[in-house]
């Protein structure tokens, strides 16, 4: 029989973190400030038996929720504006997000945008353009994910997808950090192998490009170190048995150790993850997972030395730059990831705008080589083909 671990951590916001402590949301929600809450998910899970169990949770407890779950994958900012309508209609005053990355920043942007005049593009991650906001008008989160990748629970931003020009934005504001978050293991059982998969090389993904990212932060370093350590434990783990609790508590906490620690930086796979997703509607994680080899290489001469490092902690069997690529190689197949872009249904028609948006995307500056266009491009067409 496996453990899982059960603390509360108040770092880098207030975590519930355990097996089961989804009987605290109701708590959880009056702690954060409110008893009325909009509870946004999406329409998978809204029809799930995890999501009629919050639910219930909440009803015994006496508060009043509402479902709102006209939230897509890659959610767009109609999702967003329909999700404040409802959560004006209903007078509530909190927002419970509940689900992978897609409903976390939905219910995130909602309560970010209830109390906003100016559209949300306004708010995109640049400068200093978060200041434009009036920091009254958002609304206290509380954050319950259901898988284990983005780590958007732990994070300040959503990523939310203008639909006419087919561009992911990210939208930034220091209080989009949900005040509570509950991370409940068993919430990920029913993820099935292939979201388990893609959403797992998420975590390590972010876990990866905060760690090769060149500025100078090394907390965050510590963290995304011991982050791939327990996705290299848990994930092969979790993917061949969804009911190994230990297993699925350690790949929540490398989400979460992810995203905390990508304040550091991204890099060269989100830079092009993006604008695929944007365009082609791909799953974010399993995209960033094809890309990761490809990414690796061309950066390998920028980060030869740290890759000797993370190999050596990772205690692989080869050292070096070359061990760490061949475990990613091994991880992908051994999890079915695809190894072309072509197996996710993509051709080169737009590679071109594919490169331009990527070298734009606000990830690009975190790269340890700086992306150019011709070097976005190249990425590209390695990817296409298969060519490491
Ligand atoms: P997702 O939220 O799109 O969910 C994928 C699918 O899994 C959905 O169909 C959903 O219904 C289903 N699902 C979720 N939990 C389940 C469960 N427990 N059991 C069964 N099915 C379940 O996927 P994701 O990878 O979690 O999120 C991707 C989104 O997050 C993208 O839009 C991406 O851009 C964004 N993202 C945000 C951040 C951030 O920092 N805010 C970071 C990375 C990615």
């Amino acid at each position: 029989m496996t453990t899982s671990p059960t603390a509360n951590w108040s770092y880098p916001t207030s975590i519930r973190f355990g097996a089961g402590r989804i009987s605290e949301l109701a708590r959880a929600a009056k702690s954060a400030g409110f008893s009325r809450p909009l509870f946004v998910t999406d329409p998978g899970l809204a029809g799930l038996p995890i999501t009629a169990a919050a639910m219930d949770v909440l009803k015994r407890e006496g508060m009043e929720a509402q479902l709102f779950s006209d939230v897509q994958p890659n959610p767009v900012s109609a999702n967003v504006a329909a999700g404040v309508e409802a959560y004006k209609a209903g007078g509530h005053d909190g927002v419970i997000a509940f689900g992978g990355g897609s409903a976390l920043d939905a219910g995130k942007c909602i309560a970010f945008m209830t109390g906003q005049t100016r559209p949300i593009w306004d708010f995109e991650d640049v400068g200093d353009w978060w200041k434009r906001a009036d920091p009254d008008g958002i609304a206290p989160i509380v954050a319950v994910p259901t898988t284990a990748g983005t780590g958007s629970e732990v994070g300040r931003a959503g990523v939310i997808s203008n639909e006419e020009t087919h561009t992911k934005k990210v939208i930034f504001h220091p209080l989009m950090l949900p005040k509570v978050v509950i991370c409940d293991p068993e919430l990920t059982v029913g993820m099935p192998p292939a979201i388990t998969a893609g959403t797992g090389m998420d975590a390590l993904a972010h876990c990866l490009e905060a760690y090769c990212a060149p500025s100078y932060h090394p907390m965050s370093e510590g963290i995304a170190l011991e982050g791939m350590r327990l996705v290299k434990e848990a994930l092969p783990r979790a993917y061949a048995d969804g009911t190994d609790i230990e297993a699925r508590a350690h790949m929540m906490s490398a989400a979460a150790m992810g995203a905390t620690a990508f304040q550091k930086g991204l890099g060269a796979i989100h830079s092009l993850s993006h604008p695929v997703g944007a365009i082609y509607n791909t799953h974010h994680g399993l995209t960033n997972a094809v890309f990761m080899p490809y990414v690796l290489m061309q950066n390998r001469a920028a980060i030869e030395a740290k890759m000797g490092r993370l190999s050596a902690f990772l205690e692989l069997p080869k050292p070096g730059f070359d061990g760490f690529l061949d475990w990613v190689m091994e991880m992908r197949s051994n999890l079915a990831i695809p190894h072309t872009l072509a197996e996710l249904g993509l051709n080169s028609d737009k590679a071109d705008l594919i490169a331009e948006m990527a070298v734009v995307d606000p990830t690009a500056g975190g790269n340890p080589v700086e992306l150019t266009v011709e070097g976005a491009r190249a990425i590209f067409d390695a990817a296409m083909s298969g060519t490491l």
